[in-house]
């Protein structure tokens, strides 16, 4: 296949790791129904429960966190043994964790078809945060991303979104409960926006996981139907990468860009539903030359009056074989104090993990397929 040399981002819909046939569940190579995937009703039809015993599975899956339907409580052991041979818990292995110094761990876990995703645990005062994969790969190429090198390689199954967060939860109880979900891993969530929002509900319900709405959030490089879409259907928050203030800078970071501009970005923002209190996360990666002026942070100001949001600064995190650099301290200190000085509130996102490549933007193994790069505007070489 040749490459666009322009490097338009592919968004069409991507290839799926577990293709479900119309109606039916998702299934895995051995036929078994993949349950974290399935809401209750799906849950009911697909093994043929009544209410209770459906409520008495939902309960084992993500509550009992169990690993294995052969101990769900209340069932008899027949109807456990039955159940086990149908379906299937966990649709992921965990093949590693490594550990950083500052607590961070990042989980490998493997998909049946032998692609490896990578889950980020951070531990905060109270609770976890985990930063989890929607797609093996991304699409979106944006310049500054490793998981970009990789190119797409598929979609994650609902069932696959899920066990990330289920697997670290049983495994890891010497940390804080795991209390927020971000879809901030590798992969475009909203590329893969179908199973995405089924996971976002099913992680948010009450009688299961339970995380908060409010804890819950989906980041996205800006992918204006499926933002739309998902403030219809889903529960959770919404973060956007925004990452530059003018079309020139953003085609050249985001390709995507070039199919939602800026000002369709914004005007889908401006009318995105929120719930009381609630605010979009413009996500801004602080690239030293390329867009951290404070000529840039008086633009944030301009074009974020009327979306109801706070911005949180990501200094760059480096990487093997990038020409991006990250500001000096000072610069990401200025430019925070230019954003909130104009009223905007604004946070900067510490660095945790890099010591294992867990941090923002490095996730994923770039494959064999050299980096496509798009051209910077003259004006702005990042420095080799
Ligand atoms: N595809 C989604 C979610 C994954 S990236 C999105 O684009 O939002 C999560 C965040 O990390 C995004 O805001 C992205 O811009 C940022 N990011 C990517 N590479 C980075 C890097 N090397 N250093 C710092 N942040 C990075």
């Amino acid at each position: 296949m040749t490459r666009n040399l322009l490097a338009e981002p592919d968004v069409e819909p991507a290839p799926e790791t577990n293709t479900p046939a119309g109606d039916d569940p998702p299934r895995d190579r051995e036929g078994r129904v993949l349950l974290h995937g399935l809401s209750r009703a799906q849950l009911a039809s697909a093994l043929e429960l009544d209410a209770a015993d459906t409520e008495r599975v939902w309960r084992a899956l993500y509550r009992e966190l169990t690993p294995d339907l052969a101990r769900v409580p209340g069932l008899s052991p027949a109807r456990a043994r039955d159940l086990r041979a149908r379906a299937r818990v966990d649709a992921l292995t965990l093949a590693e964790v490594r550990e950083s110094p500052d607590g961070t761990r990042k989980l490998l876990l493997d998909t049946d078809a032998g692609a490896r995703v990578e889950a980020v645990l951070i531990p905060g005062a109270r609770r976890t945060t985990i930063c989890i994969s929607s797609q093996v790969g991304c699409a979106m190429n944006c310049q500054f991303c490793l998981t970009a090198k990789m190119g797409l390689r598929g979609n994650l199954a609902t069932a696959e979104l899920i066990a990330q967060v289920v697997i670290a939860r049983r495994r890891f109880r010497d940390m804080p409960p795991i209390g927020n979900v971000v879809f901030m891993g590798m992969g475009e969530p909203l590329h893969n926006v179908e199973r995405v929002i089924a996971a976002t509900r099913i992680l948010v319900d009450q009688r299961g996981l339970d995380l908060g709405a409010r804890r819950v959030t989906v980041s996205t490089s800006g992918l204006v139907p499926a933002i739309e879409r998902f403030g219809r259907e889903s529960p959770a928050q919404l973060a956007v990468s925004l990452n530059a203030t003018t079309d020139e800078v953003r085609d050249w970071l985001m390709p995507v860009n070039r199919r939602y501009p800026l000002a369709r970005l914004l005007a889908c923002l401006r009318a995105f539903p929120l719930r009381p209190r609630e605010r979009i996360t413009l996500e801004y990666v602080l690239l030293a030359g390329v867009n951290d002026s404070l000529a840039d942070a008086a633009r944030i100001h301009d074009m974020t009056q009327g979306i109801a949001c706070k911005v949180n600064l990501i200094p760059f995190n480096e990487h093997p074989g990038t020409e991006f650099r990250r500001p000096d301290e000072r610069v990401v200190l200025a430019f925070r104090d230019a954003l909130r000085e104009r009223g905007v509130s604004t946070s900067v996102r510490r660095t945790r993990g890099d010591e294992t490549m867990a941090a923002c933007g490095q996730l994923g193994r770039p494959g064999p397929r050299p980096p496509r790069r798009t051209v910077p505007p003259a004006r702005l070489k990042p420095r080799a």
